[in-house]
């Protein structure tokens, strides 16, 4: 018998074998004007009664497991000693157990102390899904992401002091045509200022369910950037981030059109010099019909 998942079920795409358990269901703000992941469910928190039968259950069926997906949206609002009981749990019940991860938002950072992050990481939660979407302030407000440059900065780097891997996302086209320039000024300056040890540039693609929201709450037209933009905004993104720090970047993912890979600060050149190659060869674009989420 598998768990039975409450659907919909979303994890980041490198946990694609991780085994998954939904600690929490939903996501605890829920009011990014992009994201429609979480709204057809209501924020809510799995008893330990409940958790403890689902690991029990896993760790008869699947005792090898070596990975570990806290979900839904933001696990990490739990109580950081309710975490702490979990992933302790986990470690003690699956005997080969190397990485235990969950999405975070900078708010869920922020409110816990640097002891309480240190405890959980120390327990056994190694890595942190943070959505970054955009490093501009504007921009960050119009697609009410209930957070600024600011704070995801200090975010980013109070989870890395406690010791975390920090895999952050970006979203191209996000300021759409209006804010571009901006969007990616400061979406290079908060990665510069907090060199997450992973970044993955996605390109933004708004589901039917959402997209009436997003364009009422952005509060002025908004002009979608054309495929040739976005490579253009890739370019400048990769080349206005200073980071001494290694940086695993990627924008490989499926809602991009272009795919772009390499290391900072190391790769930077090569990657600026992949994208002015890709310029001049259209072809090798992902087709619009085979990109999504
Ligand atoms: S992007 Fe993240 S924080 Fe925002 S609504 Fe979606 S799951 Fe919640």
């Amino acid at each position: 018998m598998m768990l039975n998942y409450d659907a919909p079920l979303y994890r980041p795409p490198s946990e694609a074998r991780s085994l998954i358990f939904q600690v929490t269901l939903g996501c605890s703000f829920n009011e990014c004007s992009f994201c429609d992941m979480y709204r057809s469910k209501q924020y809510s928190e799995k008893p330990w009664d409940e958790v403890k039968m689902e690991i029990d259950l896993m760790a008869k069926q699947l005792p090898d497991t070596r990975k570990i997906f806290l979900a839904d949206g933001d696990a990490l609002n739990l109580d950081s000693e309710y975490i702490v009981k979990i992933v302790k749990y986990l470690y003690e019940k699956f005997p080969n157990l190397e990485r235990i991860s969950c999405y975070a938002m900078p708010m869920n950072i922020l409110k816990k102390t640097p002891e309480e992050l240190k405890k959980m990481h120390d327990a056994g939660l190694d890595m942190l899904y943070l959505g970054i979407e955009s490093g501009s302030d504007i921009v960050l407000k119009k697609v009410t992401k209930g957070a600024i440059a600011k704070t995801i900065i200090k975010s980013v780097n109070k989870a890395k002091d406690a010791g975390y891997i920090m895999s952050c996302m970006i979203i191209l086209g996000l300021g759409g045509k209006t804010y571009s320039k901006e969007h990616i000024r400061g979406t290079a300056e908060v990665i510069s200022a907090c060199s997450p040890n992973y970044v993955g540039a996605l390109t933004l693609y708004l589901e039917n369910g959402i997209k009436q929201e997003f364009l009422e709450k952005f509060g002025e037209p908004f002009i979608r950037i054309t495929d040739d933009e976005s490579l253009e905004e890739l370019y400048d993104l990769i080349s206005q981030i200073e980071t001494k720090e290694e940086i695993i970047f990627r924008a490989n993912h499926g809602s991009n059109a272009y795919t772009i890979k390499g290391t900072f600060p190391q790769d930077k050149q090569a990657m600026l010099d992949k994208i002015n190659w890709m310029k001049q060869h259209p072809e090798i674009m992902r087709p619009e019909g085979l990109r999504g989420f």
